[in-house]
C-alpha cells in the first residue's frame, strides 16, 4: 500500500471491483470500482481547479457516506483536513487560517458558519453535490467562485500528506499533526491485522469522521481489507439497533460512552441482538471500564477488543488481541503496530513493570508537528514519540494506562485543551482569572469544568459565563460546571494545578 487511493485501486486489481465498499443504511452500496472511479474523477477535478499534491482541502461535512468517500477521493489528489461541523464561526476561522487551506468543501445548501469563515479569509469554497440517484458516497465538486489555474500533479504519493488533524494539546494553540499516506496505510494495516479483517467483514460506522478513530479504524482499515463500511449519519442510541438489524455488521468500533448508551438499550432489543452477526466489538479513544466490557461481551456474545489510539499515531498503538489470545480488562493490550515502551523523564527506557511515559515508534507515527520545533523537541526523544500518557507494561507485554502527563481533558473520547477554554473565558468582561480542568463524570470519564475569579466590583453568574463560552466554543468544549471563587487553590509548590483541582473543589463523580 502506498497511498490511500492506491489501496483501493490495488484491491480492484485483485478482483474486488464489484464488491461493496461504502454503504449507508437503506441504500445499495458504492462498489470498489465506483469508489476508484470517483477517486480518479476527483483527482482530475481538483487538478483542474489548481489543487494538487499536498495542498490542503478543508472538509466540513456531516457524518455519512459522502464524508467517507470525500476523505478517500480528495486524499487521492491533495491533503484532507476534516473539521468538526459543530465548530462555531470563530473556531472555523482559526482552523481554516491555521491550515492555510487552499479550498473548503461543504455540502451544497448546508448552512455552516465555515462558509462565512472561508469568505472572510478569501478561501474558495467548493460545494459537494451528491447526485439524486446514485450510490451512497457518490459526489461531484462544484466551485462557487473562480479557482486558481490548472495543475498537472496527478495522484498523491506515499510520502505526501494525506491527512492533517489538529490535536488539542497542552499548549493553548492546537498543533497540526500531518499524517502521510504511508502513515495512515500502515495504521489501517495494523488494525486490519489486529482484528483479522477479511473482505467478508462489514463495519457499521457510528464514529465521527472528523476524528482519526472513525477515519482510520472504521473506514480505511475496512477498505484496505477489501471489506465494506456502512456509514450512518452519526451515533444515535435510539437508531443503533435498527441499523444493527438491517446492516448485519460483523463489527463496529466506538468510544466507551457509545458502548454504554448501547448497553442501556440492550434489554429492549433482545430479539435484534439474538439475530445480530457481530464477530467483535472494538473500543478505543478513552478507557473502557472492565464492567462495561464484561456487560458488552455478555450482551452481544462476542469478544470486545479494547485498543489504544492517538492522532499522532494515525490511531492504533496497542490493542488487546482476538481470542484465543488473552484479553485483559483494564489493559489496552499489547503493541499493535508500532513499538511501545515506557520511558522516564530523562529519556531512558524502563524495564518491565516500570511506571513512566508511554513512548512509541513505527511507520504509523507522524514525522512531527508542523512548524513547531519546540513541540517536536519535547515530543521526540531518542527516536521515540512521547504520548503524554503514563503507563506500565506487564511481563506479557500488556500495557496499562495509569494516568496522563498532558493536561488534555478526555471527555468520553472527545479531547479538549484546557488552555483553549481558559482563553475564551478570559475574554468575558467580568472574568479576571480562569482555570479549566477535568471533572470526573460517571459516563464520560471526564467532563469540562472551570474555576473563575471575577474582577473586583464585577458580577456574573455561572449561567452567564457558560452562555458566553457557548457562543464561541463547540458544545463539547463548553464547561458544564463553572465555579466562581475568591481565589483558585494552588498546589504544594504554589503553582496552579489543573490535575487534582476537581478533587480539591469537591467536584466528585
Ligand atoms: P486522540 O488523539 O483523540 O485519539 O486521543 C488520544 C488520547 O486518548 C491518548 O493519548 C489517550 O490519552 C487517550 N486514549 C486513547 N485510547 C485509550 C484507551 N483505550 N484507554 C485510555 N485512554 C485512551
Amino acid at each position: 500500500m502506498t497511498s490511500a487511493a492506491d489501496t483501493v485501486l490495488k484491491l480492484i486489481d485483485r478482483g474486488t471491483g464489484g464488491r461493496p465498499a461504502i454503504g449507508a443504511p437503506g441504500r445499495q452500496p458504492m462498489t470498489f470500482a465506483g469508489l476508484t472511479a470517483l477517486a480518479r474523477r476527483t483527482i482530475a477535478t481538483l487538478n483542474t481547479y489548481g489543487i494538487g499534491r499536498n495542498r490542503r482541502v478543508a472538509i466540513v461535512l456531516d457524518n455519512g457516506p459522502e464524508m467517507a468517500s470525500a476523505f478517500i477521493a480528495i486524499a487521492a489528489a491533495a491533503t484532507t483536513a476534516p473539521l468538526n461541523p459543530g465548530y462555531r464561526l470563530e473556531e472555523f476561522e482559526f482552523y481554516l487560517a491555521d491550515l492555510k487551506a487552499a479550498a473548503l468543501v461543504v455540502a451544497k445548501g448546508a448552512p455552516t458558519p465555515a462558509r462565512e469563515a472561508a469568505a472572510k479569509l478569501g478561501i474558495p469554497i467548493m460545494e459537494l453535490v451528491a447526485p439524486p440517484v446514485g450510490a451512497p458516497g457518490d459526489f461531484v465538486l462544484e466551485p462557487t467562485q473562480k479557482m486558481p489555474d490548472t495543475v498537472a500533479d496527478g495522484p498523491a504519493q506515499a510520502d505526501d500528506v494525506a491527512l492533517v488533524l489538529h490535536t488539542s494539546g497542552t499548549t493553548s494553540r492546537p498543533k497540526i499533526v500531518p499524517l502521510s499516506h504511508a502513515n495512515i496505510c500502515a495504521s489501517a494495516r495494523h488494525i486490519r491485522e489486529t482484528i483479522a479483517l477479511s473482505p467478508d467483514d462489514v463495519c457499521l460506522n457510528i464514529m465521527p469522521l472528523f476524528h482519526i478513530h472513525g477515519l482510520i479504524a472504521a473506514v480505511l482499515s475496512s477498505l484496505g481489507a477489501g471489506a465494506s463500511v456502512v456509514c450512518t449519519p452519526g451515533f444515535n442510541a435510539l437508531k443503533f439497533f435498527g441499523w444493527l438489524d438491517e446492516v448485519k455488521p460483523s463489527w463496529y468500533t466506538a468510544v466507551p460512552t457509545m458502548h454504554q448508551a448501547i448497553l442501556a438499550r440492550g434489554d429492549r432489543n433482545k430479539e435484534i441482538i439474538a439475530r445480530a452477526r457481530l464477530r467483535l466489538i472494538r473500543s478505543s479513544s478513552a478507557s473502557l471500564p472492565p464492567q462495561v466490557m464484561a456487560a458488552l461481551e455478555e450482551t452481544f456474545r462476542c469478544p470486545v477488543i479494547e485498543s489504544y489510539g492517538m492522532t499522532e499515531a494515525a490511531h492504533q498503538m496497542a490493542s488487546n488481541p482476538l481470542p484465543p489470545r488473552t484479553r485483559k480488562p483494564g489493559s489496552v493490550g499489547v503493541a499493535a503496530g508500532p513499538d511501545v515502551a515506557i520511558m522516564d523523564e530523562a529519556g531512558n527506557l524502563l524495564p518491565t513493570g516500570g511506571l513512566g511515559e508511554v513512548v512509541i515508534r513505527g511507520p504509523n507515527v507522524t514525522r512531527g508537528y508542523e512548524s513547531n520545533p519546540d513541540a517536536n523537541a519535547k515530543a521526540f526523544a531518542n527516536g521515540w514519540f512521547r504520548t503524554g500518557d503514563q503507563g506500565t507494561l506487564d511481563d506479557e507485554g500488556y500495557l496499562r494506562i495509569t494516568g496522563r502527563l498532558k493536561e488534555l481533558i478526555n471527555r468520553g473520547g472527545e479531547k479538549v485543551s484546557p488552555l483553549e477554554v481558559d482563553e475564551i473565558l478570559m475574554d468575558h468582561p467580568a472574568v479576571q482569572q480562569a482555570v479549566t480542568f477535568a471533572m470526573p463524570h460517571d459516563k464520560l470519564g471526564e467532563e469540562v469544568a472551570a474555576a473563575v475569579v471575577l474582577r473586583e466590583g464585577e458580577s456574573a453568574s455561572e449561567r452567564d459565563i457558560r452562555d458566553f463560552a457557548a457562543k464561541r466554543l463547540a458544545d463539547f468544549k463548553v464547561p458544564r460546571k463553572v465555579v466562581i471563587l475568591a481565589e483558585i487553590p494552588k498546589g504544594a509548590t504554589g503553582k496552579l494545578q489543573r490535575i487534582g483541582l476537581a478533587q480539591k473543589l469537591g467536584l466528585g463523580a
